[in-house]
C-alpha cells in the first residue's frame, strides 16, 4: 500500500451502536490495524432532529468496550479535526461555494410541496420520481423570479447526463452505474445543512481517508460521492462495501431477531473478546475452519480479499458457544472480576473473595456471565426457597429421605475437615453405607443446601457454603421433610 491508510468510522448518532454497524467499525479498525494506518471516528450529526448526545455517548461507550480504540476523534482530538460534522459547517459551505462557483451546482427554488407533487404526478404516469432539474435550467429572469418570492434555496450538483460511473469495489468488484440514473441531489440544504453524501465527501478528503469500508446500503451512494470526488477535483479513495447481516430466517437482522445493540450484548454478559471473534467472523474468513482468533490474530490475517461479497447470518446459537469457550479460557480471578458486577446488579450482596472461590465450580457450565446469577446465587441469600416435595429422593419416601438426611447431617457434623476432598469421600461413602445411590443421597442434599435440581458441583458447593450454613440448611430440609413424613 504505498499511502498510509487512513479509514474511518462514522456513525449517525440517531440511536444505539447496532451489531452490523459495529461489525462495521470492526472491519474498519481490523484495516487499520492490520496496515499500522489510523482509525479515525467521526460522528455524522447533522440530522438535528434524531442526532442526541446521548447516543453519542452510547456509541462511544461500546466502542471503548469492544476494544476499537480510535486515533483520532471525538475525546482524542487529532489534526484534521473536528470530528463532528456540526462543527464542520464551514468546510462544506467552502466547498459548496466552490462547486457553485464553477457550476457544477445550482440553487434549486422548489419547494418540498411542489416536489412532492411532482413525485406524485410523476409515480400516477408511471415515470420515475426523480427530481425534473427544473432549476438547472432557469434563465436569468426566472432565477430573478423565484428570488423574488423570498424562497429559500437548496444547493443541488449538476450529475453529467451522460456515460457511467464506475465504483471499483474491493469486495464486490466493479459495479456500474449509468449516470443518467443518477439524479441531482441536494447537496446543501434550504437550512443551510449539507447532505450526507456531501459532507461524506468533503470529510473524507479532508480527512485524508484513503479507504471507505462501510455497508453495503450505501453502495447506491458511492457513484453520486465519486462525481463528487470528481467535481472538486479530487481522486475518490479506495471502497469497500461491506454485507448485509441477516439473522436465521434470512431476513434483514432486527429487533426481531433479539438484540441488535451492542450494550445489550454486554449486559446479557458477553464478553468482548468473544463479541469481536464472532463479529469478525460475520463476513470474513481466513480459511473455511478456523473459528477461534485472538485480537492479534484477527489483525494479522484480516484483509478486505477474504470479505465475501454475500449476506452474513447472525447466529446466537454460535455466538454462544464462542463466548462459552471465552469464558472458559479465562484466568479464574479475571472471571471472577467480570463476574462480581452481574451478580451485585442482580442484587446479591456478593463479595470478591467469596467469588473467587466460586469461579471453579462454574466456569465450565456458563456461557455467558448473567448465567453466573443463577448459578451461584443460592450462595448469597440468608435463605433459600424450593419446594419441599423436591426434598424426596429418586424413588424414596419421605421418611426414607428424612432419615438419610439426618445422617448425612451427623456425618457433616462430624467429619474433621470441611473440605471438596474430604466431603466427596465422606458422602460417598455414606451413600453406600445407606444403600442408596449417588444420585439419590447427592439429590437429596444438593436441594437441600442449594435449593436447586442443577447446581454446581455438590462437594465443592458444600465446603464453599461452610460447615455452618450447609448444616442450618441441612435442618430447615429436616424440618421439611419431617413435616412431609407426617402427612403421608
Ligand atoms: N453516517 C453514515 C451511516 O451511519 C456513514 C456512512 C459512511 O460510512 O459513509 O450510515
Amino acid at each position: 500500500m504505498s499511502k498510509r491508510v487512513r479509514v474511518r468510522f462514522a456513525p449517525s448518532p440517531t440511536g444505539y451502536l447496532h451489531v452490523g454497524a459495529a461489525r462495521t467499525a470492526l472491519y474498519n479498525w481490523l484495516f487499520a490495524r492490520h496496515h499500522q494506518g489510523t482509525f479515525i471516528l467521526r460522528i455524522e450529526d447533522t440530522d438535528q432532529v434524531r442526532s442526541t448526545e446521548e447516543s453519542v455517548g452510547g456509541i462511544l461507550d461500546s466502542l471503548r468496550w469492544l476494544g476499537l480504540d480510535w486515533d483520532e476523534g471525538p475525546e482524542v482530538g487529532g489534526d484534521l479535526g473536528p470530528y463532528f460534522q456540526m462543527q464542520r459547517l464551514h468546510f462544506y459551505r467552502a466547498a459548496a461555494e466552490r462547486l457553485l462557483g464553477e457550476k457544477k451546482a445550482y440553487f434549486c427554488y422548489c419547494t418540498p410541496e411542489e416536489l412532492k407533487e411532482r413525485r406524485q404526478t410523476a409515480q400516477a404516469k408511471g415515470e420515475t420520481p426523480g427530481y425534473d432539474r427544473r432549476c438547472r435550467y432557469l434563465s436569468p429572469w426566472e432565477r430573478a423570479a423565484l428570488e423574488a418570492e423570498s424562497r429559500k434555496p437548496a444547493l443541488r450538483f449538476a450529475m453529467p447526463l451522460e456515460g457511467e460511473t464506475v465504483v471499483h469495489d474491493l469486495v464486490r468488484g466493479d459495479v456500474h452505474f449509468a449516470n443518467q440514473q443518477l439524479d441531482d441531489l441536494i447537496i446543501m440544504r434550504a437550512d443551510g445543512l449539507p447532505t450526507y453524501n456531501f459532507a461524506v465527501v468533503v470529510d473524507d478528503i479532508l480527512m485524508q481517508i484513503t479507504h471507505v469500508i462501510r455497508a453495503d446500503e450505501h453502495l447506491a451512494n458511492t457513484p453520486r460521492q465519486i462525481q463528487i470526488y470528481e467535481a472538486l477535483r479530487h481522486t475518490p479513495p479506495q471502497f469497500a462495501h461491506v454485507s448485509i447481516i441477516l439473522g436465521l430466517d434470512r431476513t434483514k437482522l432486527s429487533k426481531r431477531h433479539g438484540a441488535t445493540s451492542v450494550t445489550d450484548y454486554r449486559d446479557a454478559g458477553y464478553l468482548p473478546e468473544a463479541m469481536v471473534n464472532f463479529l469478525a467472523l460475520l463476513g470474513w474468513a481466513y480459511d473455511d475452519k478456523t473459528e477461534l482468533f485472538t485480537r492479534e490474530e484477527l489483525i494479522e490475517h484480516f484483509s478486505l480479499e477474504k470479505v465475501n461479497p454475500a449476506p452474513s447470518v447472525f447466529s446466537d446459537e454460535k455466538l454462544d458457544w464462542m463466548n462459552g469457550v471465552y469464558i472458559r479460557q479465562l484466568e479464574p480471578d479475571d472471571l471472577a472480576e467480570r463476574l462480581l458486577p452481574f451478580l451485585k446488579k442482580a442484587g446479591l450482596e456478593a463479595d470478591m473473595e467469596t467469588v473467587r472461590r466460586l469461579v471453579p465450580l462454574i466456569q465450565e457450565r456458563m456461557k455467558v456471565l448473567s448465567d453466573g446469577v443463577g448459578l451461584v446465587d443460592f450462595f448469597f441469600k440468608e435463605e433459600i426457597a424450593y419446594d419441599p416435595e423436591l426434598l424426596i429422593g429418586k424413588k424414596m419416601t419421605a421418611p426414607e429421605s428424612h432419615a438419610a438426611l439426618k445422617v448425612t447431617r451427623e456425618r457433616l457434623e462430624e467429619l474433621p475437615l470441611f473440605d471438596e476432598e474430604s466431603l466427596e469421600k465422606a458422602l460417598r461413602r455414606l451413600a453406600d453405607d445407606l444403600s442408596l445411590t449417588a444420585g439419590q443421597l447427592f439429590g437429596i442434599i444438593r436441594m437441600a443446601v442449594t435449593g436447586k435440581k442443577v447446581a454446581p458441583p455438590l462437594f465443592g458447593t458444600l465446603a464453599v457454603l461452610g460447615r455452618k450454613r450447609v448444616l442450618r440448611r441441612i435442618d430447615l430440609a429436616l424440618e421439611h421433610l419431617a413435616r412431609l413424613a407426617r402427612s403421608e
